[in-house]
């Protein structure tokens, strides 16, 4: 027997059985062996046509209902309704085909609430606990002056002075979170603009000067490159992923090291390097890096006021812009981050 029957085989065999008996029939009219096989032909022939397309007719009927609540669950119609207008396919592949689909496409949603679900919770967690440290800072700060070191003015001061910079770190985060849901919900507008990359990167080493040289780092250009270039991007959104990109090589490089700059043309686009000679991150965690909340030393980098967030907002600034941001890096011996840049 025959498993999982299909239309032309049930059609086929009760075409057989058909024109068996017809034969038989016919037989009794005549013994004209050449009569007999034309009518057993004949027979055959038609009644495989007639039956296989009352069945199928029957079957697409039965299917069509199946397809209209399918078409309920789906947001897009127009693979429905082309099955349904090329009903002549055969039903039964067209119909398990659809049904497939249907349910790949909702398992495929289903994962990706599941992530974003996850997500939430796990970005959920990471906000409150970065918010954490610096409330409870300046909370104790507050609480010990109320408690009487107000009237002390041996430690007023730098009490207030230590709650204010909590105060600031709180400011920081929350804008930079402000900016990364902006950026994922599509709700930045880019201001494009022609300007000379070099003179940006000047005053961004004015900008991070001092933090330089609290470190004994030198802040230089390569001197093979160019000493002007124009490139074509918002520039405030680029002079923060500078800012983000060489503020990190001199808070993770090494005391009296350096942070280099180098330009190199690539076609329509300008790579732009940051490199440092500092300790270098390890392979295992160049993968993760751009994410948001993301750190190889936890400890080290809030110590060194960072929240995980700035590189993880240069990535959206870059896409945004429809560049790339990469890195590499030799654990030892330092990282380079390079964004691309359109050429004006
Ligand atoms: P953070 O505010 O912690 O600096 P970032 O998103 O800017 O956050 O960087 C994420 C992490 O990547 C840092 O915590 C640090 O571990 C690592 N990192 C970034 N830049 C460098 C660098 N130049 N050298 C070594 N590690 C780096």
């Amino acid at each position: 027997m025959i498993q999982n029957p299909s239309p032309r085989h049930i059609a086929g065999l009760s075409s057989l059985l058909v024109a068996l008996f017809s034969s038989v029939v016919v037989y009794f009219f005549t013994d004209d062996v050449a009569s007999i096989f034309l009518n057993l032909v004949v027979t055959f022939l038609s009644s495989y046509l007639l039956f296989n397309y009352l069945l199928k007719q029957f079957i697409y009927r039965k299917i069509k209902l199946i397809y209209k609540n399918i078409h309920r669950f789906k947001t897009q119609s127009s693979s429905v309704t082309q099955v349904l207008e090329n009903h002549n396919q055969d039903p039964i592949e067209e119909v398990s085909k659809e049904v497939m689909d249907w349910m790949k496409e909702n398992r495929r949603e289903i994962n990706q609430l599941k992530e974003q679900a996850s997500y939430r919770r796990e970005f959920l967690g990471n906000v409150s606990h970065e918010l954490k440290t610096p409330i409870q800072s300046i909370q104790g700060y507050i609480h010990t002056l109320l408690d009487g070191a107000l009237e002390d003015k041996k430690v007023n001061r730098v009490f207030l002075n230590k709650a204010s910079k909590g105060v600031d770190r709180l400011v920081e985060l929350v804008e930079d979170l402000t900016s990364i849901a902006e950026f994922e919900s599509n709700a930045v507008n880019l201001d494009f603009q022609k300007f000379d990359i070099v003179v940006l990167i000047n005053e961004v080493f004015e900008i991070v000067e001092q933090q330089a040289l609290n470190k004994n780092v030198s802040l230089k250009i390569k001197k093979q490159s160019p000493k002007s270039y124009m490139v074509w991007a918002d520039r405030n959104k680029i002079r923060q992923v500078l800012i983000n990109l060489i503020v990190n090589a001199i808070k993770y490089g090494k005391k009296k090291g350096f942070v280099l700059i180098g330009l190199y043309d690539m076609d329509k686009n300008l790579l732009l390097e940051v490199a440092d000679d500092g300790e270098g991150i390890a392979k295992e965690h160049l993968p993760r890096l751009f994410e948001r909340f993301y750190r190889t030393d936890k400890g080290r980098s809030r110590n060194e006021g960072g929240s995980g967030l700035g590189l993880s907002i240069a990535k959206h600034i870059m896409e945004a812009h429809r560049q790339t941001i990469n890195v590499r890096s030799t654990v030892g011996e330092g990282s380079t981050f390079g964004i691309t840049l359109k050429k004006a």
